[in-house]
């Protein structure tokens, strides 16, 4: 069993999973670990614990706030708060404040990167078959207080309006005093789930090693170890086991992942050209919406018999239910039934969903060329052409193994501090997002020594904005831009892992036109004076922060201040910031408090973004968290509001 974080006896009520069941209120022993919350029945005299009564998932978790007390309540269940799943609300009562704003700082903390975090939920109980607050009596009914977006906790969440599925299951037994409705049939509580999990692969995997396991698409596999989160130990169906890439499986019973029709991780602008390309009037793809955990259908018609297609995004919309609809009254209870439907009827859309479009996303990176892999065999690689030059020396693009895209950085001798750097390169290798680019091993038995990472074939972001943008962007597209910065950034931040060189330039774009977070960390072994002292020529200064500026303080919060500078060069499509300044009068008038002024092309609730990472006082700066729901959220009208 993993480490124990927090463990303390609490009351617990009973769950009501069934509205025939009994309330009761039992005191059980909680024990939060890294993976989930459990609860066990224990021996009040020898202060020992017995059996585990129960346990939630952390990765289940959608919301854990106080709940208000009902009047009369007696002392010992004063402070009470809920942890809410897709099992409905866990009720838990604590015998002091402090110890239950503990529990639930501690809690937030560990959920915050959940997929499906709630929005609204409910401040009072649900008693009996009703909620106290709002009187509804549909236990999934969608809350009806919004979340503050800074509690007393100061977290803030990912928001998602998706309600609570449908929850019927079975209750634990009962007993006590206060049983007043007949007991129906009664299983025993279950214990802690310990079902093996199955997942689908999403694509083919070839072993890089002999240690891997080959994946192929839609085929089932059990997950038989999670210890590294990059690579998971699973068996087929013939037997066979080995590691395999995890962010090529889906979990099975979720995932619309196996629908055709769905392209994860595609934006708007992105959903628009691929459905343009292919020009099929009809044409239609469910993407992710800018809000977490919302679903889009990009539609793309030509009505009037024009030669080239409009396109429509619709949101799916959840009643409080937790039934899908785009149109109203035609309301299904999975998103693949709604798809379906639409194919034969529009219903209230400008057409019915005639053709599927699909871009099948080429296989995402893997961290690293097979489990365990860091360092490369150089004989496996291919030189195909030079893609630039950098502060180490020329970067290449080429081949690993004759199959796969790699970007090759040949480290000029003497640029870096080697032996550093090859250590912290174990590290690095386990960073893993959709938004940074992926460092995928090292060669570090030659001279020059290589770093091999993830290639995007649209390069540097900076060159991108200036040259590569065929049409002029719209706002959105700018914004989904820095939206993905925030989330590679949020995830480097979530992983206290500082940047210290976020830029446009060190940023990729790939075939795709998604951006992604390069070379984090990095500065930190250039062996060169005039880039790393402050006052150098090579110095980031027009993406640094006073602190950093005066006295050499990093932080996130210079990071944010760099992401700042990186939305303002985005939306002036790469200009240099404070263009007529030299090094010295920016150090000089930025620790005055002078600031970059709004792009033109940024409104100014864009430019307030930016500003807000501009404060003089660190602690005032958002985080990356902050950020990106920011970004998200403004997307999000921007496009639907
Ligand atoms: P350095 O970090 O050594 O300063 P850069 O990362 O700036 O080097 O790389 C130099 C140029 O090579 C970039 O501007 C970019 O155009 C290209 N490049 C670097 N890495 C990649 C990559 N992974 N994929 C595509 N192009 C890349
Ligand atoms: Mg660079």
């Amino acid at each position: 069993m993993s480490d124990i974080l927090l463990e303390e006896v609490f009351i617990k009520r009973s769950q009501q999973k069934k509205k025939t069941s009994p309330l009761n209120y039992k005191e059980r022993w909680f024990i939060l670990t890294k993976e989930k919350i459990s609860y066990y029945d224990f021996d009040s005299e020898k202060m020992r614990r017995k059996g585990l009564k129960g346990s939630v998932d952390l990765e289940k978790i959608k919301c854990v706030e106080t709940v208000q007390p009902e009047a009369n309540t007696p002392q010992e269940r004063q402070f009470a708060f809920q942890i809410i799943y897709d099992e409905g609300p866990l009720y838990i009562f604590a015998k002091h404040e402090e110890v239950r704003a503990e529990w639930i700082k501690k809690l937030k903390e560990m959920v915050r990167f959940n997929k499906e975090l709630m929005q609204k939920y409910h401040p009072c109980f649900w008693v009996d078959g009703v909620w106290l607050c709002c009187q509804q009596e549909v236990k999934q009914a969608m809350g009806c207080k919004v979340l503050d977006s800074k509690n007393d906790y100061g977290l803030k969440r990912r928001v998602s309006r998706k309600p609570l599925p449908p929850t019927p299951t079975e209750e634990k037994p009962a007993s006590g005093p206060g049983l007043v409705r007949p007991l129906p049939p009664q299983p025993l509580e279950p214990p802690a789930s310990s079902s093996i999990l199955t997942v689908i692969a999403e694509y083919d995997y070839s072993p890089m090693t002999p240690q891997d396991l080959e994946l192929r698409k839609n085929e089932e596999y059990s997950i038989l170890e999670k210890s590294d989160a990059n690579w998971w130990r699973a068996q087929d169906k013939y037997g066979k086991e080995g590691y395999i890439p995890s962010n090529y499986v889906v979990e099975a019973e979720k995932g619309l992942e196996k629908n055709d029709w769905y392209c994860k991780n595609m934006n708007r602008s992105q959903a628009e050209h691929l459905l343009k390309s292919e020009n099929k009037d009809g044409g239609f793809l469910v993407r992710d919406s800018s809000k977490a955990g919302k679903y889009t259908v990009s539609l793309l018609t030509k009505g009037g018999g024009e030669t080239s297609g409009v396109c429509k995004h619709y949101n799916i919309c959840t009643t409080p239910q937790g039934q899908v609809y785009l149109a109203e009254k035609h309301h299904f209870n999975t998103i693949p039934e709604l798809i379906n439907y639409h194919q034969h009827n529009a219903a209230g859309m400008v057409s019915r969903l005639k053709h599927i479009v699909s871009n099948r996303p080429s296989p995402p990176s893997t961290a690293g060329l097979g489990y365990g892999v860091w360092e490369i065999d150089p004989r496996d690689l291919t030189f195909i052409r030079e893609l630039g030059n950098g502060q180490f020396g020329v970067v290449k693009y080429g081949k690993w193994q004759g199959q796969h895209d790699v970007a090759i950085k040949m480290i000029k001798e003497g640029s870096m501090s080697e032996d550093d750097f090859i250590e912290e390169a174990k590290i690095m290798m386990k960073l893993r997002h959709e938004n940074l680019v992926q460092l995928y091993g090292v060669c570090t038995k030659q001279r020059p020594i290589y770093i091999v990472t993830e290639f995007l074939a649209n390069g540097c972001l900076l060159t991108y904005l200036k040259e590569g943008l065929t049409v002029h962007p719209t706002t959105v597209q700018l914004l989904e831009m820095c939206k993905d910065v925030s989330e590679g950034m949020a995830y480097l931040e979530s992983q206290q892992y500082l940047h210290r060189d976020l830029a446009a330039r060190n940023c990729l774009v790939d075939g795709n036109g998604t951006v992604k977070v390069t070379d984090f960390g990095l500065s930190r072994y250039v062996l060169d004076d005039e880039y790393t002292s402050s006052a150098g020529s090579k110095f980031p200064v027009r993406w640094s922060p006073p602190e950093v500026l005066l006295y050499c303080r990093f932080s996130s919060k210079s990071d944010i201040w760099a992401y700042g500078v990186l939305m303002w060069e985005v939306y002036t499509l790469g200009k240099l910031p404070y263009e007529r300044l030299n090094n010295t009068e920016i150090v000089d008038q930025v620790s005055r408090g002078m600031r970059l002024f709004r792009p033109q092309l940024a409104n100014e609730r864009i430019y307030s973004i930016m500003s807000s990472c501009w404060s003089e006082k660190p602690e005032e700066r958002p985080t990356f968290q902050e950020v990106a729901l920011t970004v998200q959220d403004l997307l999000y009208e921007l496009q639907y509001v």
